[in-house]
């Protein structure tokens, strides 16, 4: 089992007892950073996932210094968006030990709109721009992280809206009326997730990660959501589903609920001022973004979202009460901590089937001789993992590299980890073999093996049965595999090259070997 479903298993365990209390989970291990340690107006709180995300308008605090922007722009509050990003993190954090980096603007909107060209944003206060300096270096620095860690990654910008019918908006800068007129061309290049398009593992099209059956759309549709559908009688409950959350764009289509397209109903495309500047779009290619002014695509190798979530998955209930929490209260059903859990769960999702080739790696064979020159594997991943594997291979933790004389003969499970607790890894199975020794050290001395050398058929058997035999060169191809599962049996080798080959026997879970001549 790798380490990230045991992580997905325990803490599923532990939440599933813990949810009915709605118990916040537990503060990430990372301390908050500030602009100003004096003015908590602008927070980071790094993470460890390739993954960073922005609350822009959640903020609270009205600071009297700077001056209320006027005629530049809506001032509205995204409610609760400042507890939810930080939830997001924290139910990241419970669910698999990693989590994103985020960063959160705290002022009022109606003190900075860092979601907006500098001078729409600060409203040319000139007091208020050393804050929305530092918002968008806190973004860069996480992405800075992120490609050191990971070499790829994403950045979603968290908002709020209060749009009908009830779902989550889902921008990557393409407007209502390209997504509305039918499949996107692929030659769409001003998208948010230009790199991801360019480089996914699945190589699907923009028009399937926009909103094909693994988009982030289509994530929320099938993740969760129980709760939400079925609190305050029913309220949210849409288009008669049980769970999931409604999202557009995204592949769902189903009794009379179209959310493939925006289909005639309000939604934020992403062409705003954060998406653009932090997502990977044409860095040629120029946007004319809402809320003011115009801004080339990002490029390079961090894709970009705007996720606008509904009014109704923001309540808070009295989960958040007291001073050691938020201390923030509502008369509604806490929706709010269930669906911090489930965008959790979508990230992870998200990351998995389009990012993760992070721990790749690959050796030339799967068999060595302990005679055989120490292979070191070749990483197409991220460097600076760790190797590992099951006992008695002996195996360098940084390069991979295996010591085949000092290593035992068996089979082997070798694991490269990246990330938080090995959070990403993948493994492959190695086995070493031991030419050096022959048939006196297996203890069924009625094993025989004839004629050797051979000239074609080649004759095995023995008291006890042979579950089966396998035969390689030194150099640890592997030749052939027979199973047998009887006390005797015959092969032809008479297509296999002139030589000496190694032969193993697997006799009651037993392994014997011995040197084979072929002379055709
Ligand atoms: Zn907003």
């Amino acid at each position: 089992m790798n380490s990230k479903l045991l992580y997905t298993i325990i803490f599923t365990l532990i939440f599933s007892f813990l949810s009915v209390g709605q118990t916040p989970p537990a503060s990430v291990p990372e301390a908050s950073q500030y602009h100003d340690i004096n003015k908590k107006y602008i927070e980071y709180i790094p993470g460890n996932l390739p993954i960073v995300i922005s609350a822009p308008h959640g903020g609270k605090i009205v600071a009297n210094e700077l001056t209320t922007r006027s005629g530049c722009g809506t001032n509205e509050e995204d409610n609760n968006t400042d507890i939810l990003i930080r939830e997001i993190q924290k139910h990241c954090y419970a669910q698999m030990g990693g989590y994103p980096h985020i960063v959160i603007n705290n002022l009022s909107r109606s003190k900075l709109d860092p979601n907006r060209i500098e001078s729409v944003a600060t409203c040319n206060n000139a007091a208020t721009v050393p804050y929305y300096t530092a918002y968008n270096d806190f973004i860069d620095s996480a992405t800075t992280q992120i490609i050191a860690d990971y070499g790829k990654g994403f950045y979603i910008d968290l908002h709020g809206q209060s749009h009908t019918p009830k779902r989550i908006d889902v921008g990557y800068n393409i407007s209502t009326s390209t997504l509305d007129s039918g499949t996107l061309s692929n030659t769409i290049e001003h998208s948010t997730i230009e790199n991801l398009k360019n480089n996914n593992l699945q190589n699907l099209t923009l028009d399937q990660l926009v909103r094909g059956s693994q988009s982030f759309g289509q994530l929320f549709q099938t993740t969760g959501g129980t709760y939400y559908n079925t609190v305050s009688s029913g309220l949210y409950q849409q288009c008669g589903r049980s769970d999931g959350y409604r999202a557009v764009p995204s592949n769902y289509n189903t009794g009379g609920c179209n959310d493939t397209t925006p289909n005639g109903s309000s939604y934020f495309s992403g062409n705003y001022y954060s998406n653009v500047r932090h997502g990977s779009g044409d860095p040629s290619t120029s946007t004319s973004l809402s809320g003011g002014g115009s801004l080339n695509g990002g490029g390079g190798v961090i894709d970009g979202m705007m996720t606008e979530v509904n009014r109704d998955v923001r309540h808070l209930g009295s989960v958040y009460s007291g001073t050691t929490s938020y201390n923030r209260t509502d008369s509604k059903d806490p929706t709010l901590y269930y669906f911090a859990q489930d965008y959790a769960t979508v990230i992870v999702g998200y990351i998995d089937a389009h990012y993760n080739d992070f721990t790749d790696f690959n050796y030339d064979l799967a068999i060595y001789d302990t005679t055989a020159s120490d292979p070191t594997p070749t990483i197409s991943g991220v460097s600076g993992g760790t190797f590992s594997s099951t006992t008695g291979l002996a195996i360098n933790s940084n390069t991979g590299e295996i010591d085949t004389s000092a290593s035992m003969a068996g089979n082997y499970v070798v694991t490269y980890e990246v990330g938080p607790n090995g959070f990403y890894n993948t493994t492959q199975n190695i086995e070493i073999t031991d030419s050096t020794l022959g048939l006196e050290s297996f203890n069924d001395k009625s094993f025989k093996l004839f004629p050797n050398p051979t000239t074609g058929i080649l004759n095995f058997e023995s008291n006890t049965d042979i579950s089966y035999v396998k035969i390689h060169s030194f150099i640890g191809q592997e030749i052939n595999t027979i199973e047998v599962n009887s006390n005797r049996s015959s092969v032809d080798l008479s297509t296999i090259e002139n030589g000496s080959y190694l032969v193993s026997f697997y006799v009651n879970n037993q392994l014997a070997k011995t040197k084979l001549i072929i002379k055709n």
